[in-house]
């Protein structure tokens, strides 16, 4: 019998994986989201986004993930798995999640403008699909939410052209 504290350190220790598979994707110019798949304490599958490396929309980090510990357990069905991802997943990331039947997702940092899983669209709970899958949230938080962060700031101070030329100055 694990008490809670332990079971949150197990998570957490988890978490470290699909961590440092974000810091991966932001190393390759990605937007930060890594996971991981644990079974029974072993892991599965880890990935990172690759969005823009495939030039594939659907190349999320919980895609790959999923694809991968699929092919390693040779099943669709991920039953007995964890989903450990930095990030709460988008809409299809939940959907792909249920499908598969993993019966728990945690994940770091919500994301409430765009969160498919429990944020902004409920699809972990739904009702109408066949099979629920629980959550745990804020695991390694700080970490996940600052990866993002600093990777945003970065983005957006290299796009920046610097202060504009002075009004009227240009149209002369
Ligand atoms: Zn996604």
């Amino acid at each position: 019998m694990t008490s809670m504290s332990e079971e949150l350190d197990i998570h957490a220790l988890r978490m470290r994986t699909a961590l440092r598979q974000a810091v991966r994707a932001a190393d390759a110019g990605e937007v930060p989201v890594g996971a991981a798949i644990f079974k029974d304490g072993h892991l599965l599958a880890q990935a990172h986004n690759q969005t823009e490396t495939l030039k594939d929309p659907t190349a999320h980090a919980e895609m790959i993930a999923i694809t991968q510990a699929a092919a390693a357990v040779g099943d669709w069905r991920l039953d007995g798995t964890v989903l450990y991802v930095t990030k709460e997943p988008c809409v299809m990331c939940a959907g792909a999640i249920v499908l598969a039947r993993i019966p728990l997702v945690v994940w770091g940092v919500s994301d409430p403008l765009r969160g498919g899983a429990a944020s902004r669209f409920q699809i972990l709970q739904s009702e109408t699909l066949n099979h629920r899958t629980d959550y745990l949230t804020g695991v390694l938080e700080a970490e996940c939410a600052a990866l993002l962060k600093d990777f945003f700031k970065a983005r957006r101070e290299a796009s920046d052209p610097g202060p504009a030329p002075a009004s009227g100055a240009a149209d002369v």
